[in-house]
């Protein structure tokens, strides 16, 4: 692996930067593999874990097991997640801010690793809006949102300026940034070929525009947690510095063992290959000051016109436990929310561009309820929804849309369940059962 030379002469000066262990680091033949486990859904991991010591659910797994062949990565155990971007616990830990209900962020947040994090940290009540604004990602963030089986997202696709019509919204944002990627480079050998210092300006620009989107919609005393998994101090202190100036955003600093390996730098924390046990990450964190006056500005609530009952909900106990949650028609679709967070769901619709929020249930057909996938994978699913055990190959199978041959008295809809855990739909017909998983999420690969 060879580091261009103006790329290594960049870094000379910087906090915790050793030129003969970094690129050491970079030589290393077995890439770090970490997960973090959804405490939502208790499972039996069967690979040999290591904690991450600053994520409670985080573990270093070695050696790196298949996870496309692991029904439980598809059932939602576990997320397979770097270890260095699992920092934001520390961050949201010492917020202030995860021990009471709150409305949070995540402005960049495909593919959905510190979404679903932070999900998992949140206190309950709070509202996680994840968005995403390149449309082809959106898809794969709504999806691992899914399999978390999550119930107070909103998944949004939109530009982070679109986000000026929620001033003062938030109480938490996360900004991980779109960036030049270096810190990646072990796992990434073609973001190598492709580093220029140009890109890494056009990155920082590209950054500032997205702060300064993120100010506006996050409340006066409200925290924002800043990343970028790039080392170039362009994208990074100099970021950090430009916003505490432009913005009067205040520094957070953050308690961190130092036998983590984590280096603190002006306005920051960097980690390195060389002294953390995970890839290369830069974060901060920045408080709006408390003084600005507080938004007066009524949000708009008018009711989306998409949305209305026409359906006599009461039969679907059978199907979801509502307890707490209002059910809605979607463009065809039923859906469930949290009540508390109803208004909530109305302003961001009135305002942005909502691709998916709560709970999917399904398409009410010839007062028949055509189940979601997502209410399959959901925490909400009813406890009275028969499962059809799996075992691992079976399991597989169905991960592969293949038809499964199993013995059950049950006709009708169950779930395909592995290890207790859903992995979706069958639908069990005299003589045969039909497979439901979703096309798009199958398993390509024959497994060997
Ligand atoms: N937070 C994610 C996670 O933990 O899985 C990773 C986010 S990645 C570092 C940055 C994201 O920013 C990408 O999904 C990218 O599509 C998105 N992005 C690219 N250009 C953007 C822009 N101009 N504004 C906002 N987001 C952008």
């Amino acid at each position: 692996m060879q580091l261009p030379s103006s790329f290594l002469n960049s870094l000379e000066g910087l906090p915790g930067y050793d030129p003969v262990l970094f690129e050491a680091a970079h030589l290393q033949a077995a890439p770090i593999t970490s997960i973090r486990i959804n405490p939502a859904k208790k499972s039996d991991l069967s690979f040999s874990l290591t904690p991450v010591p600053w994520a409670q659910m985080g573990s270093y797994v070695s050696p790196r097991p298949s996870f496309t062949f692991d029904p439980n990565f598809h059932a939602g155990a576990y997320y397979v997640q770097e270890a260095s971007s699992m920092l934001l616990e520390q961050v949201f830990l010492q917020s202030g801010l995860s021990n009471q209900p709150i409305r949070a962020l995540d402005l960049c947040a495909a593919p959905g690793g510190k979404a679903t994090h932070l999900h998992s940290l949140l206190a309950p009540g709070s509202l996680l809006v994840a968005n995403e604004v390149i449309r082809s990602r959106t898809g794969l963030l709504r999806d691992n949102m899914i399999k978390w089986g999550a119930d107070n997202v909103i998944v949004t696709q939109n530009d982070p300026a679109h986000f000026e019509k929620l001033p003062g919204y938030f109480d938490w944002i996360t900004l991980d940034a779109p960036c030049s990627g270096s810190g990646l480079f072990r796992k990434d050998h073609d973001a190598i070929a492709s580093w220029t210092a140009g890109q890494v300006s056009h990155c920082a620009l590209r950054q500032q525009r997205i702060l300064q989107a993120a100010w506006k919609v996050l409340k006066p005393g409200g925290v924002l947690f800043y990343a970028t998994c790039s080392y170039s101090a362009a994208e990074n202190e100099e970021i950090a510095e430009w916003f505490i100036n432009e913005y009067g955003a205040i520094f957070m600093a953050i308690q961190l063992d130092s036998s983590w390996g984590v280096i603190e730098t002006t306005n920051g924390y960097r980690c390195w290959p060389h002294h953390v046990l995970g890839e290369g990450f830069f974060f901060t964190c920045f408080q709006k000051p408390n003084t600005a006056a507080p938004i007066e500005r009524a949000f708009r609530t008018e009711k989306n016109k998409q949305i209305k009952k026409s359906v006599d909900f009461s039969s679907l106990v059978e199907w979801i436990d509502l307890d707490g949650m209002d059910v809605t028609e979607m463009g065809g679709q039923l859906m469930a929310f949290p009540k508390a967070m109803q208004a909530d769901l109305q302003i961001i619709q009135s305002a942005i561009h909502p691709v998916y929020a709560g709970v999917r249930i399904g398409e009410w057909m010839r007062d028949k309820l055509i189940p979601d996938h997502a209410l399959a994978l959901s925490t909400h699913l009813s406890s009275v929804v028969e499962h059809l055990p799996l075992d691992y190959s079976q399991a597989i199978a169905y991960l592969q849309r293949k038809e499964i041959k199993a013995a059950t008295s049950t006709k009708g809809w169950m779930v395909a369940a592995y290890q207790g855990l859903p992995l979706g739909w069958l639908n069990v017909l005299t003589g045969r059962i039909n497979n439901y998983y979703p096309k798009g999420l199958r398993i390509l690969k024959e497994h060997l």
